[in-house]
């Protein structure tokens, strides 16, 4: 469609490497105009986690709708709101033993940020922020200066200030903690760096090229944090909700952040909906300190409750999704050690993967080559070099195959490798002997 060229900013990004007008969805499919079938391996970069137009969350949101129910309504208590924090308290929170208050901030996953780490420096009394390579948070000016890359950086137009960088796991290569340096430079009055505010992280690193920080690179995190006296916050926007097998993404990880950005999955529908959680005692905001007008999207709060109902009353689902993310995993590894050139390696933890293509350009060719045989899928990282597969969880394991087929046929072509196809196994069987 010519008006998309005529009036529609250059700043577009996903439209560029997906050039059609798509109109119909419905669970990991999506429809264009002329009715091609694409596979859903983006899934709206993680806001898609139970799939589009999910039928459970569509019928309560109509029924909601159908009986006049609040659209909109500032940050007034409504039925819907209530109820969405019931189902929270009781399904997410209690069953965990987690204790937080939740705050509801405008519905974007940087405006969750801009809260948190206002939190942060007001209990504190601090202003600065330890954040990590690679690490994406959003891109209004706090956040942004919190966000690693610099194609979003550079476009800041001012100074981006408040937060100290820090290398992340695996940075430095393998066996260096780069907790260890953090607690160095906390510890050091002529370091550079006095008591910061918080420490701000995600536990895989999605926009920054699926990078898995180890369970106990984490918890030494925790334990440098508590030593200095510094919060510990998760962004949890593209990782929770299921992504990695839990609902939050920590929860292997036994840490215990004392606030937690959650956003993209949590409104179940593909609806606005972000939301920050803090430890009781961090609640300090003054009414009205930090507000918005679309705080209240009653529409997300039916959806969220319905997928929390639906998805999360017991383990069921989370086991699903840790069995998927079994197979992604072994696939992805038979893919890269068949086809990968000797460079490339699989990452990811639960239903959160990719292949560090090393090279953009590479990476690039192998998603395009997947969008014409009707997948779509993203590349993220640095340099584009990681290939994201980032599919509805509740997606069918037959969907689940024929994706990474075709990822496996594209990888193949684009690296024109003559490299005989190894026999049928089944992936969706664990291996019956741990022998190599
Ligand atoms: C997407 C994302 C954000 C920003 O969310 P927006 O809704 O795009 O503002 C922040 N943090 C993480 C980890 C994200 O993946």
């Amino acid at each position: 469609m010519k008006i998309f060229d005529e009036i529609e900013s250059e700043v577009q990004s996903y439209a560029r490497a997906f050039p059609r007008v798509f109109h119909k969805a419905q669970g990991e499919y999506l429809y264009d105009t002329e009715d091609n079938q694409y596979l859903d391996f983006l899934a709206g970069a993680g806001t898609l986690n139970y799939g589009h137009n999910n039928p459970v969350f569509k019928e309560k949101l109509l029924d909601y709708i159908n009986n006049n129910g609040i659209t909109h309504g500032l940050d007034m208590h409504t039925k819907a709101k209530g109820e969405f924090l019931e189902a929270f308290n009781e399904k997410i929170l209690k069953p965990r033993n987690m204790d937080y208050l939740v705050q509801f901030t405008g519905p974007t996953g940087t405006n969750a940020v801009e809260a948190a780490m206002k939190i942060a420096r007001n209990v504190t009394g601090q202003q600065n922020i330890v954040t990590f390579t690679n690490g994406f948070h959003g891109v209004s000016l706090g956040a942004l200066a919190a966000t690693g890359n610099s194609h979003h950086r550079d476009a800041a137009g001012a100074a981006l200030s408040g937060v100290h960088r820090m290398p992340y796991d695996g940075y430095l290569g393998d066996g260096i903690d780069t907790t260890a340096y953090l607690d160095k430079v906390l510890s050091d009055s002529s370091s550079g760096i006095n008591s910061p505010a918080a420490v701000m992280v995600e536990t895989v690193q999605g926009e920054g090229g699926i990078n898995v920080a180890s369970f106990e690179w984490l918890r030494n995190l925790q334990t440098v944090c508590k030593k200095h006296g510094l919060l510990l916050i998760i962004d949890d926007i593209q990782a929770g909700c299921g992504r990695t097998g839990d609902y939050f993404s920590f929860e292997e990880a036994g840490i215990e952040p004392d606030i937690i950005t959650l956003s993209k999955s949590l409104g179940g529908y593909g609806l606005p909906f972000a939301v920050v959680l803090m430890k009781p005692a961090l609640d300090q905001w003054k009414p009205g300190e930090h507000n918005g007008t679309f705080r209240g999207n009653n529409f997300a709060f039916v959806t969220a409750k319905a997928a929390i109902d639906h998805f999360w009353s017991d383990g069921d689902f989370s086991a699903e999704v840790k069995n998927k993310g079994q197979y992604v995993s072994r696939r992805l590894a038979d893919i890269v050690k068949n086809y990968g050139e000797g460079n490339f390696t699989a990452r990811g933890r639960g239903m959160f993967q990719g292949i560090n293509c090393v090279n953009g350009e590479l990476a690039g060719a192998i998603t395009q080559r997947a969008f014409k045989s009707g997948l779509i899928i993203e590349t993220s990282g640095a340099d584009d070099q990681v290939v994201k597969f980032l599919c509805p969880l509740t997606i069918s394991d037959e969907n689940l195959k024929k994706g990474i087929d075709i990822v496996e046929q594209a990888i193949k072509e684009v690296c024109a490798k003559e490299t005989p196809i190894p026999e049928e196994v089944d992936y969706f069987e664990e291996p019956q002997s741990a022998s190599a």
